[in-house]
């Protein structure tokens, strides 16, 4: 049975080789990988610091005229409320109508653990459908009814033919993955068992037109414009200005672009087959949903890096392009862009030079960070990838190539991270959103390896990002003062030692 037939996905830590544990260098990096030894990695000592379904919600609480039903103890919504902001800047930021999110808790308690969550999850399914009206409901399968035993499936089906709304559910129990990208496959997962992705007839288009014989300038139209058009998958951590300038790019090529599924509809998501080709802007987030679209309608897909610094942004727009037989044309435009950037970035570079930079983050976003700053000028001290799998093997090829002896780890653990940063005393430090609290307490400024308030990919957002690196370099009054009236949380001893000594061999 294919993945996508089954009732719930797999997480990624079955779906692919995958690990969260290692420390060694660019040069040895993919090798480790290839013969295996490094997947036999773990710690002796590990702390959880996120929940794949908060993941999960992140994505589901874009979506248009939508409501979250989350069947857990209230507990488990405590990050909808700053969750609920971010979502509606993101709708505001793309002209969307900003109505907040909606969402509900079936607020299981001690009873509903002992005798089952079904009957509070179908009441709020009706509650939800009638006092709100939505197109989509979102039942949010947490940790308590999976260890339980709800069979939600089943009331999601029997309760889809008591409402009005399009209702499906994301399994994603916090406790199932240590990778929290397995969030998500589940929401992916969640579109493809129960949203309709093609165009319903005499809704969006008339059969009727097709099937006229005298209409064959309809259809060749259709079949032209069809053929021009690309499916640009985003991502929380890729913000509107982002996918603006991905956009511009891909318009420049003259393509059409169509974004899912974040920010998307129920209305929208019907033309998610209607497309020539499917493009990720980052393999870690869209391989499931790109790889069902090829199963199901045969649309191929360009998984390729990440659009980060001038010889990423050419590499991914050059693979596009060479779908289409335009790869002069992208060149053409990749020229003509280098040389606006190049002539911008002027006043910046001489406050880059040689600085020391520790980069941590997302498995190909850090890698072709590195390789970013690299060629800004940059030493780049240590990259720290959130975890390693295989469809990332081609970027830390290139990486260790280009940046042999540069230390990688694989962690998300911050006790390696002060430590590492006490160790190696960097300039500036490039990191994961959620990180930044900690290391101005260690004294060292940072900037965020990607946010909303700010483009990163593509030739605006290197212009962006290297505005900020060089402003942060030069005022760092903040952490420095913070760092002398905080006392970190870690004994003496815990400096004496490698950051990365409680990585294990074998599993
Ligand atoms: S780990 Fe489980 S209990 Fe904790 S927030 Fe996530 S889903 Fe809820």
């Amino acid at each position: 049975m294919s993945i996508y037939e089954q009732q719930d996905p797999p997480v990624r830590d079955t779906r692919l080789s995958i690990v969260d544990s290692y420390s060694g260098c660019g040069c040895d990096f993919v090798n480790c990988a290839k013969e295996g030894c490094m997947f036999k990695k773990d710690r002796s000592f590990w702390q959880a610091n996120a929940c794949q379904m908060s993941l999960s919600l992140m994505m589901a609480a874009t979506v248009e005229n939508s409501v979250i039903i989350l069947h857990a103890p209230i507990g488990c919504g405590v990050q909808m409320s700053t969750l609920a902001s971010n979502t509606d800047s993101g709708k505001l930021k793309r002209g969307l109508d900003n109505n907040s999110v909606v969402w509900l808790s079936t607020n299981m308690k001690k009873q509903d653990i002992i005798g089952g969550g079904e009957k509070s999850l179908r009441e709020t399914i009706r509650y939800a459908d009638k006092e709100f009206r939505p197109e989509i409901i979102f039942v949010v399968v947490t940790c308590a009814p999976s260890i339980i035993g709800d069979d939600v499936g089943e009331v999601v089906k029997s309760e889809s033919e008591n409402i009005a709304a399009d209702i499906t559910y994301i399994h994603c129990p916090g406790f199932k993955s240590r990778v929290v990208a397995s969030a998500y496959d589940s929401f992916y997962h969640s579109l493809i068992k129960h949203i309709q992705f093609e165009p319903e007839p005499y809704v969006d288009y008339n059969p009727d037109d097709f099937a006229n014989p005298y209409n064959r300038g309809g259809l060749v139209n259709y079949q032209y414009n069809k053929g021009r058009t690309v499916n640009l998958f985003n991502a929380t951590s890729i913000n509107p200005d982002d996918e603006a300038e991905i956009v511009r790019l891909l318009n420049a090529l003259d393509l059409n672009v169509q974004i899912f599924a974040e920010y998307s509809s129920r209305d929208k998501m019907r033309f998610i087959s209607e497309a020539a080709l499917n493009v990720s802007m980052c393999n870690v987030h869209d391989d499931y949903i790109l790889k069902y679209l090829e199963e199901k309608y045969g649309i191929p897909y360009i998984i390729q890096g990440m659009p980060l610094g001038k010889a990423g942004i050419r590499k991914w727009l050059v693979s596009i392009a060479s779908f289409f037989g335009k790869e002069e044309m992208a060149e053409r435009i990749c020229d003509y862009e280098e040389k606006r950037l190049d002539a911008a970035l002027e006043e910046f570079l001489p406050k880059l030079q040689g600085k020391r930079v520790l980069l941590g983050g997302g498995v190909v976003r850090v890698a072709e960070e590195a390789r970013m700053l690299r060629e800004l000028g940059m030493d780049v001290i240590g990259v720290r990838a959130y975890h390693y799998d295989n469809g990332a093997e081609s970027v830390y090829e290139e990486l260790g190539e280009e940046l042999p002896d540069v230390p990688l780890a694989v962690s998300t653990q911050l006790f390696e991270l002060v430590n590492q940063l006490k160790k190696t005393d960097p300039d500036i430090i490039v990191e994961h959103p959620g990180k930044h609290g900690w290391i101005a307490k260690t004294g060292y400024p940072s900037i965020c390896l990607f946010g909303p308030g700010r483009p990163f990919l593509g030739y605006i957002g290197e212009y962006a990002f290297v505005r900020n690196l060089a402003f942060q370099l030069e005022n760092h009054a903040f952490s420095k003062k913070l760092s002398k009236k905080i006392k970190l949380p870690y004994k003496k001893e815990w400096f004496d030692k490698d950051p990365y000594s409680y990585i294990k061999e074998g599993k």
